[in-house]
């Protein structure tokens, strides 16, 4: 009996060329998160992917690494046995204590081709019974309290209990990367997660206003940038500082666009920074009218100074329900803890919210802009977050 894990994926919308690659990049993610974890191998077989495990092979900190690989729709430790009836019997009986406590079960048996030796049904009936006098639990097809699935291939039959949920989306790597403007906030780390789960890697980062301010938002990024990376393997953060550029626009231009202008910059910046990873867009956290800076109007300001496509995958979302996705995938904890946000530097009691695009243009002209965004360039600091998939 050889355990494993069990791997499901959907191939829904996969169809012709892209299928190859999309698979190929779920089993290398699926190595890189599971490393140093007692995987041996891990093969395709018949529409599942399967991790093959050295027998200590430690099943909760797998779990907990599967569970955040993006692809995945659900997965179980199971083992491989000979297709074999007596066999498949013999193998599910020695290993139901993993099955906890149950009351009531079902067999949900099934077989990859159907030419293949051993019928769902038969499998059922006879593994139904065998389970019965074992554990003098009941059968339940409808509510059970624990099911225990079997999968027939050509080359073995494998059984696991019960499923855990993947994240599902696409494995990071399938689409192109981009660029997320990352804030110590809510908002920016979950639009990161929903990027990942469309398959774009993410290269983060972050301004501050160090010296200005002081560095806890830097310090919150790093701690947000490393939940980040256990969704996507190893990440880059560059933290640049944005405090001179601020005050050259506060020195310079009219107190209600400020904010708009900061973003300006940072998008510029951040577009560039990206750039040398292949990011091929540009993410934040928006939602519309969430804020001031937030308005339609706002937001096509901030566009205006971006040549690649902006992705703001929270913009229909409201506060609670992106609060609610921040506490799933963990950097709810984080991003609540107080800083000082660059943005609140300089912040003028009156921020315009129908922001012209000519009359922001206008007043960004007195400033040397492309000087400007050299020197945050110059003075980013890139920090590398390399610790695999682990939390
Ligand atoms: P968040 O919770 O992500 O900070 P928010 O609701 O506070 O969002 P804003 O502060 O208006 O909204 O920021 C909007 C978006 O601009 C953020 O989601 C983020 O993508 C980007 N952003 C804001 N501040 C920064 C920063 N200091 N560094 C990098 N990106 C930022
Ligand atoms: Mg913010």
């Amino acid at each position: 009996m050889r355990p494993c894990v069990v791997v499901h994926y959907h191939e829904v919308g996969l169809k012709g060329r892209n299928r190859p690659f999309f698979l190929s990049t779920l089993e290398k993610n699926l190595r890189r998160a599971t490393a140093g974890l007692g995987v041996k191998a891990v093969e395709r077989a018949s529409g599942r992917i399967l991790l093959w495990l050295e027998p200590d092979a430690p099943w909760e900190p797998l779990r907990a690494r599967i569970s955040r690989v993006f692809g995945v729709v659900n997965f179980a430790r199971g083992y491989a046995l000979q297709p074999e009836l007596g066999t498949l019997v013999r193998g599910v009986v020695a290993r139901l204590p993993e099955a906890g406590e149950f009351a009531t079960f079902a067999v949900r048996a099934r077989r990859a081709f159907k030419d293949l030796p051993l019928s769902s049904r038969e499998i059922a009936i006879k593994l139904g019974a065998a389970v019965q006098e074992a554990s003098g639990a009941g059968v339940n097809l409808s509510a059970p309290d624990m099911t225990i699935f079997v999968e027939v291939l050509p080359q073995f039959a494998l059984f696991f209990f019960d499923k855990a949920r993947g994240p599902g989306g696409l494995p990071v790597g399938c689409s192109a990367p981009v660029t997320v403007l990352l804030s110590g906030g809510i908002d920016s780390p979950v639009a990161a997660c929903r990027m990942l789960k469309r398959g774009s890697r993410a290269v983060l980062v972050h301004f501050h206003s160090f010296p200005y301010l002081n560095n806890a938002s830097q310090e919150k990024a790093r701690e947000l940038a490393q939940v980040i990376s256990a969704y996507q393997g190893d990440s880059v953060l560059y933290l640049v500082p944005l405090g001179e550029i601020q005050r050259q626009i506060v020195v310079a231009c009219p107190a209600p666009y400020r904010v708009v202008l900061y973003r300006r910059f940072m998008v510029r910046i951040a577009e560039e920074l990206g750039k040398r990873h292949g990011a091929q867009a540009l993410v934040t956290g928006d939602s519309l009218g969430q804020v001031a800076s937030q308005t339609i109007e706002n937001l096509t300001a901030v566009d205006d100074a971006a040549t690649q496509l902006m992705l703001r995958p929270l913009i229909g979302m409201d506060k609670q329900e992106i609060a609610d996705e921040a506490e799933r995938i963990g950097t709810y904890t984080i991003s609540i803890q107080p800083d000082q946000d660059c943005c609140a530097l300089f912040v003028p009691s009156n921020p315009s919210i129908h922001t012209d695009l000519k009359g922001i243009r206008d007043a960004e002209a007195v400033l040397d802009v492309e000087s400007l965004v050299q020197k945050g360039i110059a003075e980013a600091v890139d920090f590398q977050v390399a610790q695999g998939y682990g939390l």
